[in-house]
């Protein structure tokens, strides 16, 4: 049986991504080659990751506007390090916004290679809000957001007005819903949720802030050097790029980002509802800053865990356990979850109701 796959990532890829995946990894294209085969210079594969840099711009409305798409290593985790060998300079301060477990690690990252000031946390209550009328020093090198809290349930619905480069970390939230991406200056993403599997890390960055880097930077660390190679500097992760490129033509297909914004707004809606109504669960992010992509809940009794996680499994309902720091229950629903598995869900926390309750 087929689960229904909430999982936080490496997360749920739609169905003809994964058969496409897997044939390509038997017999590539009839070529009676496996795709993980054959050398990541042979032109097919040169023409796969150059169509999935397009196909990222394109999807965010970034084509011809002076940005370039990478596929990188490392993690979302990388590009924390990354993003501040790159823009962080010698005497100059980078800014932070502290929404959770992963832009708290993104500050200390950085904090290993020289200055930055916490511009505004969500810490003082665990994470459960996004902070407002956030008051962006001038002076900063860059300003860091996490624009989606995997863990705890949180997601920035508008963005701090500011004059300084805005760097986001969109690994849970990229490809979901319609933004102005020109207000960003870089933007990366583990490509786990929304963008395919692990193994490889998007980065979108407009050219023109690399022009201000004097320093010298290593090069597997250096975005412009990845740049000028095309995103082959050295050797891609040819299975995880051939992943986010089948996922990202599943999205255009689907209708691109608009109408992937419009069916998380749909599962989300549904969650949260019974979230809200049923008297067992309640949930703890802030309404208003609530996330379209990881629905966070926990049980007012915890004593009955057993019986709803037994309820689940029955059902196929997998991944849903909270993050191992946050406790509770985290439905995580991307792109390619089908709001029939949302609808599932529902009714096995209304079942749990009229038996518990
Ligand atoms: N940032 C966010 C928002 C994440 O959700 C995650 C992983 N869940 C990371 C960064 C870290 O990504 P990785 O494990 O690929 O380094």
């Amino acid at each position: 049986m087929k689960k229904h796959n909430f999982s936080s990532g490496p997360s749920i890829l739609p169905d003809e991504v994964l058969q496409k995946a897997a044939q390509a990894v038997l017999n590539f294209n009839d070529s009676g080659l496996s795709l993980i085969e054959i050398s990541h210079r042979d032109p097919t594969f040169v023409h796969i990751i150059n169509s999935a840099r397009n196909q990222a711009l394109e999807l965010l409305k970034l084509k011809n506007k002076g940005y370039s798409a990478l596929f990188l290593q490392g993690g979302a985790s990388l590009e924390f390090v990354r993003v501040t060998y790159n823009l962080l300079s010698a005497n100059g301060t980078a800014g932070y916004i502290n929404t959770g477990n992963w832009s708290n690690n993104a500050q200390n990252e950085a904090s290993y290679f020289g200055k930055i000031v916490e511009v505004a946390s969500s810490k003082n209550k665990n994470y459960s809000y996004i902070p407002k009328n956030i008051q962006v020093p001038s002076n900063l090198d860059y300003l860091h957001i996490t624009s989606n809290n995997t863990i705890y349930g949180t997601q920035f619905k508008e963005f701090p007005q500011t004059d300084v480069p805005l760097v986001c970390d969109m690994s849970s939230d990229i490809f979901s819903r319609v933004l102005d991406f020109t207000k960003f200056d870089l933007i990366y993403a583990c490509a786990q949720k929304n963008a395919g599997t692990s193994g490889v890390n998007l980065v979108i960055v407009k050219n023109e802030l690399l022009e201000r880097i004097k320093k010298t930077i290593p090069n597997i660390m250096s975005y412009k050097k990845h740049i000028e190679k095309e995103s082959m500097y050295n050797t891609p992760s040819v299975f995880s790029v051939y992943v986010s490129y089948l996922t990202l033509n599943w999205l255009k297909d689907s209708g691109g980002v608009a109408a992937m914004e419009r069916k998380n707004r749909a599962k989300a809606n549904l969650i949260y509802s019974e979230i809200d109504r049923n008297n067992l669960f309640f949930g703890n992010a802030v309404v208003e800053d609530r996330s379209t992509m990881n629905a966070t809940f926990f049980l007012k009794d915890e004593s009955l865990a057993a019986h709803f996680n037994t309820l689940c499994l029955k059902e196929g309902i997998y991944g849903i356990n909270g993050h191992r720091t946050a406790g509770g229950y985290r439905a995580s629903i991307y792109n390619a979850l089908s709001i029939t598995s949302v609808q599932l869900l529902v009714q096995v926390m209304q079942h749990f109701e009229t038996k518990f309750g």
